[in-house]
């Protein structure tokens, strides 16, 4: 067991002093004995960030196709490269997507994608907390949708066998279009009978809306309704196109909602996630940045600052003040994870980041919170603590040199397999 001691951090806006023990904080206020003490003078202390919707291993495609619309940009690019994703590629794409969350306070993080037992071991490798889904797709075939149910319980089983206290397992039907309802349904019972969350995305585009309204002659959120999928255990990445009925739903059924304004922004979506509506009827929207090829970075404060411009520039000054967005990016993303971190407090996870004062962007401190969301960035962040473990001290984060060269060679031997193919 390790303790550490946080001395002099600025917290709410006040100097104080915060004991961890063991994965645990004990105590804030009084400074106590530790085998770690941390100088935390003029660094202000606050939850570690929760990102609530990504694909990790993406990070390898970083900058490899932009500007392009959705649907070209996923068959002529995306798509031909992620055909020759390799385990060694899923892993070394995943530590390099851990180390940036790391370098820019992100603590946990919800994943769904292939290849996710290297997920998993490359997760636990970084030290820090995810959930983690087989992306589930069976293309309304029944050969594909047994295949998916066998991926699914074999990684569920595979990440129970870690015993990590950091990572556990979702189910993660990709999407209505590339998922049949008997593989929707099977998803929703087998995850309540093991309780487990789900993690789709939902209602991205306005093609897949019109699609299902066309073919179904219902929206996705009421289809979903009826095959009985939707809970308090579902995570609905995007939910961009939800109409007021649909909102009604969610709110009753206890649905959470990962926000992804960048990758909505830059795939041209067309339409803001109905932030406003969401609130209104009571619900607590979380954040995510989505996978690197869409974003192009896991800053989760460049994405605060985004989630919020698009939301004013869609509405109202007024909507989604600095305080209910660090709110969306730790406590609520935590619950909707069902993670027992997220606030600073006796009895929480020590799940912690320090954040910088002494840079030209958090100059003047007139409001921390305000600096935070709108003035600085991920490179404030100085120290990470995950489950009591320091990851991070004054930026130095251990093996990063390793990871940042396996992982370039990585993404080189994946761009030259494409090569090949295309020869
Ligand atoms: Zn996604």
């Amino acid at each position: 067991m390790t303790s550490i001691s946080i001395r002099n951090a600025i917290l709410n806006g006040e100097m104080t002093n915060i004991q961890i023990e063991d994965h645990l904080i004990t105590e804030i206020g009084k400074a106590g004995e530790a085998d770690r003490i941390i100088n935390a003078r003029k660094r202000i202390v606050m939850p570690g960030l929760v990102n609530t919707h990504t694909h990790a291993a993406m990070a390898l495609l970083r900058g490899y196709a932009d500007d392009m619309e959705l649907q070209p940009w996923l068959e002529k690019k995306i798509w031909p490269m992620e055909k020759h994703l390799k385990p060694e590629h899923n892993y070394w794409g995943t530590r390099l997507a851990c180390l940036e969350m790391i370098k820019s306070g992100t603590v946990a993080f919800n994943d769904m994608y292939i290849n996710m037992e290297e997920a998993a071991r490359a997760v636990d490798d970084a030290g820090i907390r995810a959930v983690i889904g087989y992306g589930f797709v069976d293309m309304f075939n029944e050969e594909k949708r047994e295949a998916e149910i066998k991926g699914t319980k074999k990684l569920v089983k595979h990440i129970n066998d870690m015993k990590s206290p950091r990572i556990r397992p979702s189910v993660a039907p990709h999407a209505i279009y590339t998922v049949s309802d008997e593989g929707l349904q099977w998803c929703a019972s087998y995850a309540r009978e093991n309780e487990l969350l789900l993690h789709m995305h939902v209602s991205e585009t306005e093609k897949e809306n019109n699609d299902c309204i066309e073919q179904r002659d219902t929206t996705p959120v009421c289809h979903l309704d009826e095959l009985g999928f939707l809970g308090p255990d579902l995570i609905s990445a995007h939910s961009v196109w939800l109409d007021d009925e649909e909102i009604g739903i969610y709110a009753k059924k206890g649905v959470k909602v990962s926000y992804n304004p960048v990758s909505n922004m830059k795939l041209g979506v067309a339409r803001a996630m109905p932030y406003v509506d969401m609130r209104r009827v009571g619900m607590e929207p979380t954040l995510g940045t989505d996978g690197c090829a869409s974003n192009n970075n896991l800053d989760m404060f460049e994405s605060m600052k985004i989630a919020a411009l698009l939301q004013k520039y869609k509405a109202h000054p007024t909507v989604l003040p600095h305080h209910e967005n660090i709110l969306m990016t730790t406590l609520w993303g935590a619950k909707a994870l069902r993670l027992p971190t997220g606030e600073v407090a006796v009895g929480k996870e020590a799940d912690l980041i320090l954040v910088d004062t002494q840079r030209a962007d958090m100059t003047p401190l007139h409001n921390p919170g305000s600096n935070i969301v709108y003035s600085t960035n991920g490179s404030a962040v100085s120290t990470v603590i995950c489950r009591g473990r320091l990851l991070m001290e004054e930026r130095k984060v251990k093996g990063e040199d390793i990871v940042l060269k396996k992982a370039a060679e990585a993404a080189s031997s994946l761009a030259k397999a494409v090569r090949e193919e295309e020869r």
